[in-house]
């Protein structure tokens, strides 16, 4: 498998300006350094295990290969890093045919890495009497100006979301666009204090912002942006007669794997990029970062009302 495998690698996956050496000899070399001198490199990694995170012989293991590469882009999207190179590690099951399942993953991948510019860097492949495993490392670049982090949301933040929320069970888990390019947008042009990306639901992900940055935060229910497929699933628990069907907001504020941005930015920010014409993402307003830690629901009656990070929190 080996050789057969690094050969065809080489032929289809071409290499960039910015590697020095790639597929083929003990390691890959990047001019990072010499090349970029005020960008601090950002490293992700993620591994998605056969019936955690897909379903080998239901879904296409193109599909499979694809959604492995953008959960990691979508983690430098969350750091404001431009993606350059990736390192793939395979653990094939023996059952199937190995050489043709590493080839369909790498395939799947292959139209990202494009779009992207990025580099497959190097990896390894085994075959073993187990599941599919796929291991991604990612490497990006972030400008040295300006870091984002999940701990810098400070009091009076307004917090943002991109896109809409809920439902991506249906079909975004495996096509979501990680917001790669709309982060580096925003950097380019705003000052952005918190940022992460939403893979395990909004108020878990929110409750981790905020307990990084030792705050909390007000939540205005009525303003979360509801997917559509949040509301389909509930049309389609309706029709099967489910018994106590999740409602969309629900699902938007506890499903997971939008992989969508959630950002905290000052009021004056807030204000900045609403009137910016050219923002290439739908930016919501959810609420606002306070003082106190926890999440509490905005309300009338100026009560507080305390919202778990995850569950059931409203009808
Ligand atoms: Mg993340």
């Amino acid at each position: 498998l080996e050789l057969e495998f690094v050969q065809w690698l080489q032929q289809n996956f071409s290499a960039s300006a910015e590697i020095e050496l790639g597929i083929g000899d003990d390691a890959a070399l990047l001019n990072i350094a010499r090349d970029h001198p005020d960008s601090s490199l950002v490293i992700t990694h993620d591994t998605l295990l056969d019936n955690v995170h897909f379903q080998l012989g239901k879904d296409d293991p193109r599909r499979i290969g694809r959604k492995s590469l953008a959960v990691n882009l979508s983690d430098l999207a969350a750091m404001a890093a431009r993606p350059i190179a990736v390192v793939i590690g395979l653990a094939l099951p023996k059952q199937t045919d190995p050489l043709h399942l590493a080839k369909e993953l790498y395939l799947g991948m292959q139209p990202m890495l494009v779009d992207y510019c990025i580099v497959l860097a190097g990896g390894d492949t085994n075959v073993w009497n187990g599941p599919l495993a796929i291991s991604v490392t990612a490497f990006g670049l972030a400008s040295t100006k300006q870091n984002w982090r999940r701990a810098s949301a400070l009091c009076g933040d307004v917090v943002l979301v991109s896109g809409t929320l809920g439902g991506s069970i249906l079909d975004k888990h495996f096509d979501f666009e990680p917001r790669v390019r709309e982060s580096l947008y925003l950097r380019e042009h705003f000052e952005i204090h918190a940022a992460m990306d939403i893979s395990d639901g909004l108020l878990l992900d929110l409750h981790r912002m905020t307990a990084a940055s030792n705050h909390g935060a007000i939540i205005d229910l009525d303003r979360i942006p509801i997917a559509q497929s949040a509301r389909d699933l509930l049309a389609r628990d309706v029709a099967e007669g489910i018994a106590d069907p999740r409602s969309p907001l629900d699902r938007a504020l506890s499903d997971g794997e939008d992989f969508e941005l959630l950002l905290t930015v000052s009021e004056a920010t807030w204000e900045l990029i609403q009137r910016d014409a050219g923002c290439p993402i739908a930016l919501t307003r959810i609420g606002t970062i306070i003082e106190k830690s926890g999440l509490y629901a905005a309300t009338d009656d100026q009560l507080e009302h305390p919202i778990a990070p995850r569950g059931y929190v409203h009808n």
